[in-house]
């Protein structure tokens, strides 16, 4: 018994250091191909330089798809949640979710009034977040508009919104709507499938979404897609609101722990 409790140690310790460092890594391939993508550009198919952009992109496609499938395995372990306001988090990453829409969409952030706070793992947040804008750009090859909202929603407003999972509550709502190609029902379906893709082989690996499913339920929370064919998608997220115990305090680690077992 013992073997098996240090070896499933070691594998949460591997395993939030994977997470870890493919987060990061994750950010830094982002910008690599948004670069590339912007060189290329530059380049006719003729020019020397060329191939070796390709080449760079193509590297820069496999590593991406190697850190998705090890944040995927990640998010079986531990994460550490902490008391976060969405809104500031969604407002830190403009610069990068700039960059991850690309040149095609124009990226819009609305915020409603003093956002509730929630309980969640900062990173594995930005994660979702990068996740849901990547695909809204990749489905919006022609351009259009990606906007990103967060606002609270009450009892009685989670009741309206028909998804009968949400139980009675207090819920911040994030939502991620692009106007790009939509799904069909039946791929509408199966998008938070681990390995359900519809993009061509190498382009995507069908772990995004999967993974996003896990952080969200890890969080006590639930998403739900709406897609119409030739409209666009909007992803929403619902977090339940924290209520902090301490007035005015800021809630130890502990005890975020604690409220998110
Ligand atoms: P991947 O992006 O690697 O394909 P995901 O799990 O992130 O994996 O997405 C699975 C599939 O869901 C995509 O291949 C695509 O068909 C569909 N999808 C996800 N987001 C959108 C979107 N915003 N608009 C249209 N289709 C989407």
């Amino acid at each position: 018994l013992e073997e098996q409790i240090a070896k499933s140690q070691k594998m949460q310790a591997v395993g939030n250091l994977a997470g870890g460092i493919a987060h990061d890594f994750n950010n830094v391939l982002t910008i690599i191909t948004a670069s590339v993508d912007f060189l290329l550009l530059n380049h006719r198919t003729g020019d020397p330089s060329f191939q070796d952009l390709l080449l760079i992109k193509q590297s820069a496609n496999r590593a991406a798809s190697l850190v998705r499938q090890l944040l995927a395995y990640s998010r079986r372990q531990t994460m550490r949640p902490k008391m976060l306001n969405l809104t500031d988090v969604i407002a830190d990453m403009h610069l990068l979710l700039k960059r991850v829409s690309g040149d095609h969409a124009t990226l819009e952030r609305q915020h409603g009034r003093d956002l509730w706070p929630v309980m969640a793992d900062i990173g594995q947040f930005e994660q979702v977040i990068t996740n849901l804008v990547q695909n809204a750009r990749d489905a919006m090859p022609d351009g259009g508009k990606i906007t990103i909202a967060t606002r609270n929603v009450g009892a009685s407003e989670a009741r309206r919104f028909g998804y009968g999972e949400l139980v009675d509550g207090d819920y911040v709502l994030i939502e991620v709507a692009d106007t790009g190609t939509g799904m069909p029902p039946d791929v509408a379906e199966r998008v938070f499938e681990p390995f359900f893709t519809t993009k061509e082989i190498g382009k995507g690996t069908g772990l995004g979404l999967s993974m996003v499913y896990g952080i969200i339920k890890q969080s006590n929370g639930f998403i739900f897609v709406d897609s119409k064919s030739g409209q666009g998608t909007t992803f929403r997220i619902f977090l339940p609101r924290f209520i902090p115990s301490e007035v005015g305090g800021t809630v130890p680690e502990s005890a975020a722990a604690a409220a998110n077992a």
